[in-house]
């Protein structure tokens, strides 16, 4: 099963993305993640991308498509891939389009996440996560069991991220609906696109999304 998980900053996205990994054994490809962890151990790419993302906009598609097209072929693909922040502009798309076809992968589906703008702010603003296991959390929506402890690990140091901030996202939702909801059409076309209402509780997206999975596997 290979999926892509579209929707906004804060959508939900990497909350649904990690769930699925653990119950469907398939593996989160998360671009975000990738460059942070570039940025974080200073490679070229780190280098390039550090400003741009902390200013709210897109990383070059050249980077990101070399990144995502080693990726893909690593060992815990085998059973399939959940892409999250990928594709995020039309050239993007098409260059998946293409490495799709010369690795005979099919993409089964494609999940838009809906959320208003106007929640998007409070839950990237709230957003944290664990720095021992990546588990991720949010001080009113989904708050650890027992304050400053993983729930999933038992780590006591959490991470907020860089660009999780009030001004900066209103750059990342300028970015999304200029560059990123063109690509929904593209999808659609294919008549692979399912969307899902992302405005629900955490587990009431995941029922929507399973029920999902179970028609198009
Ligand atoms: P994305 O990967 O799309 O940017 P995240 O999965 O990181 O989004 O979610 C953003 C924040 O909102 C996190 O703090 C997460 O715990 C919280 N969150 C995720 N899904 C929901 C939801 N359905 N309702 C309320 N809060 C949510
Ligand atoms: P979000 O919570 O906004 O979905 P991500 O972790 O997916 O955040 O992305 C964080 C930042 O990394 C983006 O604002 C952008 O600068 C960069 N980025 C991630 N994925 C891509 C991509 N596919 N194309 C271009 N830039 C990307
Ligand atoms: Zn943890």
């Amino acid at each position: 099963m290979n999926l892509i998980l579209l929707g906004p900053p804060g959508a939900g996205k990497g909350t649904q993305a990690k769930r699925l990994q653990d119950t469907h054994g398939i593996a989160q490809i998360s671009t975000g993640d990738m460059l942070r962890a570039e940025v974080a151990t200073g490679t070229p790419v780190g280098k390039e991308a550090k400003a741009v993302m902390e200013a709210g906009e897109l990383v070059s598609d050249d980077i990101i498509v070399r990144m995502l097209a080693s990726r893909v072929s690593q060992p815990d693909c085998a059973k399939g891939f959940i892409l999250d922040g990928f594709p995020r502009t039309v050239p993007q798309a098409q260059a998946l389009d293409h490495m799709l076809v010369d690795t005979q992968l099919k993409l089964n589906v494609v999940i838009e996440l809906k959320v208003d703008d106007s929640a998007l702010v409070d839950r990237i603003a709230g957003r944290f996560t664990c720095a021992k296991c990546g588990e991720g959390y949010h001080d009113s929506f989904k708050p650890t069991a027992k304050a400053g402890i993983c729930d999933a690990c038992g780590g006591t140091e959490f991470i907020r991220r860089a660009d999780d901030n009030r001004e900066t996202v209103v750059a990342r939702l300028d970015a999304y609906h200029r560059q990123t909801a063109p690509i929904l059409p593209h999808y659609a076309a294919k008549g692979i696109l399912r969307s899902v209402d992302g405005m629900a509780d955490i587990d009431v997206v995941a029922k929507q999304i399973d029920a999902i999975l179970t028609q198009v596997g």
